[in-house]
């Protein structure tokens, strides 16, 4: 069987060495985040730059993040936009959108995001009287229990040939181990959407083994 490149230190190393273009402040922004505990949460700078480029490669305008933490990705999405372009950012901890919002305004986009506290299913509920088939890109990459719930309404809120995209959709390769010790209620979560995405015909899908696994979705 031939198999994909197994990514190691060595390789993740060459990767940002030759690749990874990071902005001073997204540069420090990590290394900030780098101190919480949570700091696992934040998403990969390469990845990031990924969904950079993807966005400019739609031309997309408006955008919908569930899951800011400390801004790393609301920073790339936003700055990817055009300026009449408009980020719509979800999340329940001020403690950590507060870290973001200090860095939305030292990047001069805090007036592309409009940022919603609140539980994400209830912005989400609330964004769909208004804003059915609006967005074009959706970056989910919060709670994972609720991700079934936030493609749902992604789909609602989604215009047809806009993107859905998905972090942690391998979630440590610990999908593919099923009934021991690490297959917890996450992990049978995020197994049950990746099944559930498969025979979906709603969407054409690519999950890429990309960092923690990312899943494409596009509206058909
Ligand atoms: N995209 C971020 C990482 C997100 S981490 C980055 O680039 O760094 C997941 C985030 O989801 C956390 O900030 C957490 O507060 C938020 N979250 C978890 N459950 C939530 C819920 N039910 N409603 C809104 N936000 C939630
Ligand atoms: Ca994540």
């Amino acid at each position: 069987m031939i198999n994909h490149i197994q990514i190691n230190e060595n390789i993740l190393q060459y990767i940002r060495n030759t690749s990874l273009r990071e902005s001073h402040t997204l540069k420090k922004l990590r290394y900030l985040t780098n101190k919480l505990p949570e700091r696992n949460m934040q998403i990969f700078p390469e990845q990031a730059q990924f969904i950079s480029l993807l966005i400019k490669l739609m031309k997309a305008k408006m955008a919908l993040e569930i899951g800011v933490f400390t801004g790393y990705s609301s920073i790339c999405i936003a700055k990817s936009l055009p300026e009449n372009g408009k980020l719509i950012a979800c999340d329940n901890n001020i403690k950590w959108t507060d870290i973001a919002k200090k860095f939305w305004k030292i990047e001069k986009i805090n007036h592309k995001i409009s940022l919603h506290i609140n539980d994400a299913l209830l912005t989400l509920k609330k964004l769909l009287l208004h804003k059915k088939e609006y967005f074009d890109f959706i970056f989910i990459d919060a709670d994972k229990e609720n991700y079934i719930n936030y493609y749902e309404y992604s789909l609602k809120l989604l215009k047809a040939g806009g993107l859905i995209l998905f972090d942690n959709t391998l979630w440590s390769g610990k999908v593919t181990v099923s009934q021991n010790i690490k297959y917890n209620a996450d992990t049978k979560i995020i197994n049950d959407l990746n099944n559930f995405l498969l025979s979906d015909n709603r969407v054409e899908i690519s999950l890429l083994p990309f960092a923690d696994g990312i899943t494409l979705a596009l509206k058909k």
